[in-house]
């Protein structure tokens, strides 16, 4: 077998290497203007009940449409406005179209369910918490409207400044969810600490459903813990008949996933909300 000359492995890798930095600064920069420029959008994924069809809410995830690279996911450019420290601005104008767009559908008569919005970490701090308030009466939007979704990660920091931001904001009557739960290093201990309002199973738990065995155990647990701890249970990227009625037998409250509803624009997702009317008959 012949030898591979040793530079060549290490000149291909560092070309490709300064690609990858240049495309990341790139899209970096472009981020910055993406704002101004009107390229983020938010797209609404519809929250069910357990055995009904009709959303009784949505996640709102962000979408970014590059002028040249056509859409870009959250799961590639959030990370990049996390390092950079845009999240916080970005942040401040998801929430804010959130509750643009739920004042846009209440003065149509409709009634839309609560919004979960994501949160960053860098976003949990004391000024979150006037951010949301300031909205919340600019807008004339019931704070129980909003519900913000976190991940672990945010806890990673400073324990005391985020559990008296959290604290803050369930006082002000924000519900919180921990997001993709299971899927950190110590779950059960955030729960412990944390007085969170739902958790949010992750999608690699639904996976497998209901074939996995012990997949099919876990959500069982998880369900029966959640309901002890006396939080509800969000099932996320639910795709198949059988998973949801797994989940439901399970005794899972909120499904969530392609299934159910795929993330749809504000005009697509409008079109679901029942009108006041209906709603009360
Ligand atoms: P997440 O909060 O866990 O959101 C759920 C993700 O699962 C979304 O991906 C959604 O499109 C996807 N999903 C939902 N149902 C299904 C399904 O049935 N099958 C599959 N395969 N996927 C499903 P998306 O929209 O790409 O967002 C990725 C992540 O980006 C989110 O994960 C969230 O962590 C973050 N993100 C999105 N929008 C925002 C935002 O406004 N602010 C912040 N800080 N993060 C955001
Ligand atoms: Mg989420
Ligand atoms: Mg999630
Ligand atoms: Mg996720």
């Amino acid at each position: 077998q012949a030898k591979t000359p040793a530079h060549l492995p290490i000149c291909f890798f560092t070309q490709e290497m300064n690609v990858r930095v240049r495309e990341r600064l790139q899209l970096e920069q472009d981020l910055h203007l993406a704002v101004e420029r009107g390229e983020l959008e938010l797209y609404f994924q519809p929250i069910v009940q357990s055995g009904q069809c009709q959303p009784v809410g949505a996640e709102v995830l962000l979408r970014w449409q590059h002028p040249q690279n056509g859409i870009i996911s959250p799961a590639t450019f959030i990370p990049l406005a996390e390092a950079s420290g845009l999240i916080v601005t970005i942040g401040d104008w998801v929430l804010r179209q959130a509750c643009s767009w739920l004042r846009h559908w209440l003065d149509l008569g409709l009634t839309p369910g609560p919004l979960a919005i994501n949160i960053s970490r860098l976003q949990l701090q004391d000024r979150l918490v006037t951010v949301i308030r300031d909205l919340a009466s600019e807008y004339r939007i019931a704070t129980h409207m909003l519900e913000l979704e976190m991940t672990e990660n945010i806890l990673l920091d400073d324990h005391v400044q985020v559990s008296k931001t959290l604290d803050q904001l369930q006082a002000m009557g924000i519900k919180l969810s921990l997001d993709d739960f299971g899927t950190g290093y110590s779950s059960l201990s955030y729960l412990r600490r944390f007085s969170f309002d739902a958790l949010k199973i992750d999608r690699s738990f639904i996976q497998g459903l209901p074939q996995d065995q012990d997949g099919c155990a876990l959500i069982g647990a998880i369900v029966v813990m959640a309901h002890r701890l006396g939080l509800r249970v969000v099932a996320e990227g639910v795709e198949t008949v059988e998973q949801r009625d797994f989940l439901r037998q399970q005794g899972c409250d909120f499904l969530q996933g392609y299934l159910l509803g795929r993330p749809m624009t504000a005009s697509a997702y409008q079109a679901t909300l029942p009108c006041f009317s209906a709603a009360n008959e």
